[in-house]
């Protein structure tokens, strides 16, 4: 048997000894078929991505359905190579599939209609699927004979638990398939390498690197289900690398590829097993792509210029909330001129789960739309401009569904300060400081968008030293000014998160709202509550790691140094510096370059024990505060705990807050070109304290 149509040989050739052999060309991009359900644009932009990228994992073939090529075929800018699937009880016109030079499609998969035999659809579609090779999707329960040269498709899961197989399923399938020599395809819930529970569906989900040893099991006359419930790491490792090259020829002979709409798991999933190299990055965007200079007004010489781009969720009155981006005054409403549903759905959550790839390819088309410098600038802003709307007619959302909220503590002087200050008589920073970034769990319920009013916290507090706790509005209401980031792409329960911009999608201005006379009272000894879970306001803008290329800075010195998982393997210190305004007053300037942590540090930490990240997730740095008393991201640090005042420029004195002031934390940051970015400031009123 050959495997024509295919321009990576699957196995033992090109010296590709050892486990490699088993994984090559493994996987084929199912990116516009669910879970991942990305727009033609988008999963396109995947996957010349992933071709330029080049893994060895990786098929290069493109899964479509029928009824969609020709919508893949206006996109395409280069060929690409194809497996149709044949979607519609009314096949299109295969015979012409020959003739096509933008594409190449080297496979056909159809399911086997109700009341048809496998061997009268095969007649029916082999004369005109001629050119590629053909697979039948059937059931996994019972062996079938097929024509020579004609393969199974079998599915693995769904969206549903019963599209799952028993290990005893499949792995009578897949001795079936060795018996009689049949090549396969498999499709669906393969996206990981291992067999795992999936609790959120109730079922275990099968492994492709359990279902590629199954089959060299079966090959090697043992029994295939066995390999498909191995749960145990390093036993599948073992295996993987003790395979006889032979039996790994074979195996990828019968079993040809999986689709995944995924197509980075897969890779990472090996590269974090030594099974394979990571996926490599695609090259940067060539020079000439890199725009400074949009046609919409004013927007050059503002802060949110195009080399900016903030997301956030905003609505007119009456309409519901939508995606769009800030470019000058104006935000860009972003379903209608990317043509994507998924800016409709009213929280940015949607769109960040899709990935590094998408965030990237999504920015760069809205710079392409909003460049003057584009050879069709004109055609562009014609098209775009009606989706211009001023800001000022529209309010602002909480740009995404906040998932986990984790707020850290990684400035040294904060938390020296607050050392001192709340423990007197010991050293003021603990054991752990410098060994690791201390955090605690906030709550992710009462994140709320920049303008949203504050009301003063009630609690338990002490009215004096020794005396008994009292219920009352906190007489201590002070802010944090910190920098949150926004989990764009998550980790799978027990896993390690990878590299900071594979998961992290931006940042966004925080003011982490604490009540210090709550909190001094409760923390003892399990930490943060009461004090802290009333309100934490964050901007309405998530500035993309993107704009922020010209800020990151190596990061503030490390003494000790941390353990190997906290070393920083790239810059991700960032070069931002925050104002504090009360009531319209300057009154700090903290500089987040100097934080002792930095945010790859407090990723790695938050996910080291395997706990799980999810999209939407929000992760804050804790109060930024320099060296300086000039540069305290807190009141209880400016006004020491209430024993030194602040005078404003209307004569009035503070300490805490009073009813009625407005805290707004901006920050602003180095651009391209010696240019300034601006991040959405993050602002709130204190109402009273209900009576
Ligand atoms: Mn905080």
């Amino acid at each position: 048997m050959t495997l024509h149509g295919t321009d990576r040989e699957p196995a033992g050739t090109e010296g590709a000894d050892g486990p490699s052999a088993l994984f090559s060309a493994l996987v084929d991009d199912a990116g516009l078929y669910p879970p991942a359900l990305l727009p033609m644009s988008a999963a396109l932009a995947r996957h010349y991505a992933d071709e330029d990228a080049d893994s060895p994992v990786l098929s290069h073939r493109f899964l479509c359905p029928a009824s969609r090529l020709d919508e893949l075929r206006a996109m395409l800018s280069r060929p690409v190579k194809v497996g149709l699937i044949l979607d519609t009880p009314a096949y299109p016109d295969l015979g012409r599939l020959a003739g096509l030079t933008d594409v190449d499609v080297d496979l056909v998969e159809v399911a086997l209609p109700a009341g048809t035999t496998l061997d009268a659809l095969v007649g029916r579609l082999r004369p005109d699927v001629s050119t590629a090779r053909l697979f039948v999707e059937v059931p996994p329960t019972a062996p079938h004979d097929v024509p020579d040269g004609v393969g199974l498709k079998v599915r693995c899961g769904g969206q549903t638990p019963g599209l799952f197989p028993s290990t005893h399923e499949l792995g009578t399938f897949i001795r079936g398939c060795v018996e009689r020599n049949t090549p396969f395809k498999a499709t669906a819930g393969l996206h990981h390498a291992v067999r795992h529970a999936d609790p959120s569906m109730g079922v275990y989900k099968h492994g492709f690197l359990n279902l590629v040893l199954a089959v060299c099991a079966a090959i090697d006359g043992r029994d295939p289900a066995r390999a498909l419930e191995l749960m145990d790491r390093r036993e599948l490792v073992a295996r993987a690398r003790s395979v006889p090259p032979e039996t790994a020829r074979r195996a990828r002979e019968l079993l040809v590829s999986y689709g995944s709409c995924n197509t980075h798991t897969p890779i990472d999933d090996l590269h974090r097993l030594g099974l394979a190299e990571r996926h490599r990055r695609a090259p940067r965007a060539a020079k000439e792509e890199i725009v400074t200079s949009s046609w919409v007004p004013g927007a050059d010489t503002s802060p949110y210029t195009i080399a900016h781009l903030p997301y956030g969720v905003f609505s007119r009155p009456g309409e519901p909330p939508r995606a769009g981006a800030r470019i000058g005054d104006h935000v860009l409403d972003l379903a209608p001129v990317l043509h994507d549903e998924v800016f409709t759905s009213g929280t940015l959550n949607d769109f960040l789960a899709r990935g590094r790839t998408a965030w990237r390819d999504t920015r760069r088309r809205i710079q392409r739309l909003l460049s003057a410098g584009a050879r069709e600038a004109s055609a562009n802003r014609a098209a775009t401009e009606p989706h211009l709307i001023p800001l000022d007619q529209v309010r602002m959302h909480l740009p995404v569904e906040i998932g986990d909220y984790v707020d850290f503590y990684a400035s040294l002087e904060h938390a020296t300060n607050l050392g001192r200050m709340f423990r007197p008589d010991a050293e003021p920073l603990t054991p752990n400081w410098r060994h690791l970034p201390v955090g605690y769990h906030g709550r992710s319920g009462t994140v709320v968008v920049s303008g949203t009013p504050v009301t003063r916290p009630r609690g338990q507090r002490l009215p004096g030293p020794g005396q008994a706790p009292v219920l009352g509005p906190s007489r201590k209401l002070d802010i944090e000014a910190e920098l949150g980031f926004v989990v764009g792409a998550g980790t799978r329960l027990g896993d390690s998160a990878g590299a900071f911009d594979d998961h992290v999608f931006g940042v966004a201005l925080v003011n982490d709202w604490s009540a210090r006379d709550i909190q001094s009272w409760e923390y003892v000894p399990l930490g943060p509550f009461l004090g802290k879970s009333f309100a934490t306001s964050m901007s309405a803008w998530i500035t993309p790691l993107e704009a922020l290329e010209a800020a990151r800075v190596p990061g503030r010195a490390q003494d000790p140094e941390p353990l190997d998982y906290l070393r920083r393997r790239e810059p991700w210190g960032l070069d931002l510096t925050l104002e504090v305004r009360l009531n319209g007053e300057p009154i700090s300037a903290p500089p987040y370059r100097e934080m002792y942590w930095t945010p790859d540090q407090m990723l790695a930490h938050m996910t080291v024990n395997g706990a799980v990240l999810r999209t939407g997730d929000l992760f804050a740095s804790g109060t930024v505060s320099g060296a300086e008393p000039s540069q305290r991201g807190s009141l209880i640090e400016i006004s020491w705990n209430g024993t030194e005042t602040i005078r404003l420029a209307d004569g009035r004195d503070r300490t805490f807050l009073e009813d009625g002031d407005t805290v707004t934390i901006t920050a602003s940051a180095p651009g391209p070109d010696g240019s300034r970015i601006v991040l959405g400031e993050v602002t709130g009123t204190i109402l009273p304290s209900p009576a």
